[in-house]
């Protein structure tokens, strides 16, 4: 949450025949009304000499980062609150910026608390390749108190992904889980472990399009273009050029070498799953550098959504 203040002065005297400064309405209140400024309160306020003779405070609430697709509520707030001033939101966007939002975007920009229910995304600059992921708003409000005004502004930034690490959406990519079965036997007198023949529990985890995770709201803009991009990258493990990388076929071949003499006890079936976690871990580590050479999957996948709007490509997206 941000608070800024401004404190103005709004002087508004009505002078008497004698020339001396007084208000109709300032019961109460020293006469002649004249600013004091051995009682300024600081931070911006503003003396305002009819209807109160007052030090008066103009402060805007609301939230200092919104999502793309969130609603966010602005408030100023008026002190004293015994005033009957009108308000006037606005907004500017720096210069240079693109896809900006059409018009107004308050629900209601004369309100004391009005509601964005659309937080917009626009592009700074203006670039395909280097809009900024997050962009920055000032947000204005005119406060006018009989006939003087008061304007205060805020900050507010607009991201489009909620990801720590920036991302609009991605796909766990397929790897080898589980182990294989498990089988102990005689054999001279001794027990022993060994594999056991067939895969036993050894999903590839191919990722499909409900397995798709997003940093992007679904009422953001960026929606329909994320989703784009990651089915791209489901087709591409399950079905398209990388569908036979991290097959657990591959990989079972793989343990045939391994030893058919653990020791028939737990300490024996404890080292054998050891070794299979071991080769599990360096077929992945070897399908990942293999994946990763047979082509460029991320400019694929951009590529497939690159006529989605909005027509801007974020370096950091990644998977
Ligand atoms: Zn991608």
């Amino acid at each position: 949450m941000f608070r800024l203040s401004t404190i103005i002065l709004i002087g508004c005297a009505a002078f008497l025949g004698n020339g001396s400064v007084s208000f109709a309405s300032a019961g109460g209140k020293p006469n002649p009304c004249v600013e004091d400024p051995a009682t300024d309160p600081g931070g911006g306020a503003v003396w305002v000499a009819y209807p109160v003779c007052e030090w008066v405070t103009v402060t805007i609430t609301g939230p200092s980062s919104t999502q793309d697709g969130a609603s966010a509520e602005f408030e100023v707030t008026v002190d004293p609150d015994d005033l009957s001033p009108t308000y006037k939101w606005s907004y500017t966007t720096p210069s240079g910026a693109g896809n900006l939002p059409t018009g107004n975007i308050f629900d209601d920009d004369t309100k004391v608390d009005p509601t964005v229910a659309n937080a917009w995304w626009f592009a700074s600059p203006d670039n395909k390749g280097t809009a900024a992921p997050t962009c920055d708003y000032t947000i204005k409000v005119d406060v006018t108190i009989d006939g003087k005004l008061a304007s205060e502004t805020a900050n507010w930034n607009v991201f489009v992904t909620s990801d720590s690490e920036g991302r609009l959406g991605w796909v766990v990519r397929p790897r080898i889980t589980g182990e294989p079965a498990y089988e102990l036997y005689s054999s001279g007198g001794n027990d022993y472990y060994r594999i056991a023949s067939g895969n036993g529990s050894l999903p590839r985890n191919t990722p499909a399009n409900s397995d798709i995770n997003y940093g992007v709201l679904d009422s953001g803009q960026w929606k329909n273009k994320t989703k784009k991009h990651e089915e791209e990258h489901v087709k591409q493990w399950s079905s398209g050029a990388w569908k036979n990388f991290f097959l657990v076929q591959a990989f079972r071949t793989r343990l045939n070498n391994v030893s058919t003499t653990y020791a028939g006890n737990s300490l024996g079936l404890r080292a054998l799953e050891l070794e299979v976690k071991s080769r599990i871990s360096d077929f992945n580590s070897a399908e990942t550098t293999k994946a990763n050479n047979a082509g460029d999957r991320e400019a694929l996948a951009r590529a497939a959504a690159d006529s989605e709007p909005p027509l801007y490509d974020f370096s950091g997206q990644t998977n």
